[in-house]
């Protein structure tokens, strides 16, 4: 099948307590229906096992996600659950820039002033030189200037001069930037 997506994510993917583990492609939500590895829950919240049964009786929504193919125009499922074993939630250990960046609304924890992602870097507050390590405690959120400028300084103070700690990290972090309306009633719960 020759198909044509984008790469935006389209799906929320549930657990089989019915947990939210993460937002994944309209690909991948499409292979894990075809191979029957999930069910897929429509507008109704009806469940449905195949691929078939989706095709034919699934209640669609009026912006549902669609894969298009020479063959014709497939809908996906914006809401599917895994049924082979059960998925615990994916501890997070450590965060990137941008979902520290995200937690921190884009500030900077040393000037407090807001920087676009490519000016934000991920600073050690112990600075590794005199010990300190690479685990998520001792990681924040600095502007390339605050970073030069604290360079191995420690304990290094932020504008108001209290001390920078690492934030508490979520306990879910989607990788998508748009929440769709339906996923409000499991992200709930979270
Ligand atoms: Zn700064």
């Amino acid at each position: 099948m020759n198909i044509v997506t984008s790469q935006c994510k389209t799906t929320l993917l549930l657990n089989n307590a019915w947990q939210p583990i993460n937002a994944i492609t309209a690909r991948a939500a499409f292979s894990h229906l075809l191979k029957g590895h999930i069910t897929a829950l429509d507008k109704n919240n009806n469940v449905f096992h195949s691929l078939d049964r989706w095709n034919k009786d699934a209640e669609f929504y009026e912006d549902q996600p669609v894969l298009r193919s020479a063959k014709g125009v497939w809908p996906i499922p914006t809401v599917i659950i895994v049924t082979s074993k059960f998925f615990r939630r994916p501890r997070k250990k450590k965060l990137t820039t941008l979902e520290m960046a995200k937690i921190y609304n884009f500030t900077c924890q040393y000037c407090l002033n807001k920087f676009k992602i490519a000016d934000l870097t991920i600073d050690h507050i112990n600075p590794k030189s005199k010990g300190g390590t690479d685990d998520h405690e001792n990681r924040t959120l600095a502007c390339k200037p605050c970073n030069t400028r604290k360079a191995s300084k420690f304990p290094f103070f932020n504008v108001k001069n209290e001390p920078v700690a690492a934030p508490e990290i979520p306990a879910l972090m989607l990788n998508t930037s748009k929440v769709r309306e339906e996923w409000e009633y499991f992200l709930g719960s979270v």
